[in-house]
């Protein structure tokens, strides 16, 4: 059994990937060659956004989005420490400070009441509101934007932060690394915001064969501004350079093999519901030893991973153990939070400060999943859990 098997898929569309790949080599436009375009502009009209901008990964396609507002030594940028080491790094990349606000345990998303904590203590430059970074540097800190993050799948609340964000002049970005697919209240992942980054690492809902990201937004200052990023600043000609930029382009094999994949991906999203609705059927008994996940009722979750949070406080490892001699594979994301990772030791964040995020790095535990998971190895899974 694999945790995700790309395998079955690639089968299934195999001839469209030879198809697409002997295309791209025979025009031999490697770079920026016709199917980025295509690639953008099917992504954005099934994402409805007016803009899209391929680039590099998910990490590139934050650092962007980042870039193109601006953001500077100085400038904080509110987050939650809940997630993958991109969305805090590319903060710290620019010179700016991550300011960490908690998640809801329920949805692992950042809690937007407690944002309104966090924004208030750093207007008020005061920590014992709600804990900020310890730097000399924290009380003088300017408030720029919010990067919420749709773990495993899952949108972040955006009405809410929104709200709070457009009150405070503050920019949104979307890390929808995760949820490429998901919806929230009839609007699609990477539309939830100023600007919305997903990620073509393989093992995303949208993976690639290779690195990968893309940038929406319905802002068309934005869009051109991302697009003079990607190489390296670009003005109105190839040598004019108008700004700092990157060279953070998708290849053209990239966006080709994508193009393919994409054929599948609505249907592979149906199939994550259905394998999604068994793990519920499955595990959601009283006597079961882990909590499945709860989706709220306007949403529809990609399904990049499915976490369970293990009912004892330290039951995770016996449960991974007899998960693992069952030969079931199995994953932590994430097991420890940014807050306390010694990369921002410098912050002087300490355990305590964001309680449920330490929690959920206690008890969370990823189960295989992916579109093509049978029933028959999900009984098998369930079956190891419940012992
Ligand atoms: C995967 C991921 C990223 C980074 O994407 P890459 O394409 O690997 O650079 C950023 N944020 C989150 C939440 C992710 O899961």
């Amino acid at each position: 059994m694999q945790f995700i098997d790309l395998e079955i898929q690639q089968k299934r569309i195999r001839t469209a990937l030879d198809t697409r790949i002997r295309e791209v080599l025979k025009h031999g436009q490697y770079i920026m060659g016709p199917e980025v375009a295509r690639l953008e502009e099917a992504l954005s009209r099934y994402t409805g956004t007016a803009h899209a901008v391929a680039c590099s990964s998910g990490t590139d396609a934050l650092l962007m989005a980042l870039m193109a507002h601006e953001v500077s030594p100085g400038d904080a940028v509110f987050t939650t420490p809940f997630t993958f080491m991109a969305t805090a790094e590319v903060i710290s990349l620019l010179g700016a400070t991550p300011v960490f606000v908690d998640i809801d345990p329920g949805t692992f998303n950042l809690d937007p009441d407690h944002l309104e904590h966090a924004l208030d203590a750093l207007a008020h430059g005061n920590p014992k509101q709600y804990p900020l970074p310890r730097t000399s540097a924290a009380r003088a800190l300017n408030p720029r934007g919010v990067i919420a993050v749709d773990l495993y799948g899952l949108p972040a609340d955006y009405d809410r932060i929104n709200a709070l964000a457009d009150k405070h002049g503050l920019f949104v970005l979307q890390d929808a690394a995760q949820s490429f697919g998901a919806r929230r209240n009839g609007k699609m992942a990477c539309a939830m915001a100023t600007i919305g980054c997903t990620s073509f690492f393989p093992a995303k809902p949208l993976g690639g064969y290779g690195d990968g990201g893309m940038c929406f937004t319905d802002d068309p200052d934005l869009a051109q501004k991302l697009r003079s990023l990607r190489v390296h600043g670009q003005g109105s000609h190839k040598y004019e350079n108008v700004r700092i930029g990157l060279n953070g382009r998708l290849d053209t094999l990239q966006a080709a093999i994508l193009l393919a994949k994409f054929d599948v991906f609505p249907e592979e999203l149906t199939l994550r519901q259905t394998v999604a609705g068994r793990y519920e059927d499955l595990l959601s008994g009283g006597g079961s030893p882990v909590v499945p996940p709860r989706i709220p009722g306007d949403c529809v979750s990609a399904w990049a991973q499915y976490t369970v949070v293990s009912r004892e406080e330290d039951g995770r490892p016996t449960l991974q153990e007899r998960l693992k001699k069952a030969g079931i594979p199995t994953a932590v994301y994430y097991p420890t939070p940014l807050h306390l990772q010694p990369a921002y030791a410098h912050l002087g964040y300490k355990p305590g400060d964001f309680p449920s995020s330490e929690d959920r790095a206690r008890r969370v535990l990823s189960l295989p999943m992916h579109p093509y998971l049978s029933w028959e190895d999900q009984q098998t899974i369930a079956g190891a859990i419940l012992g």
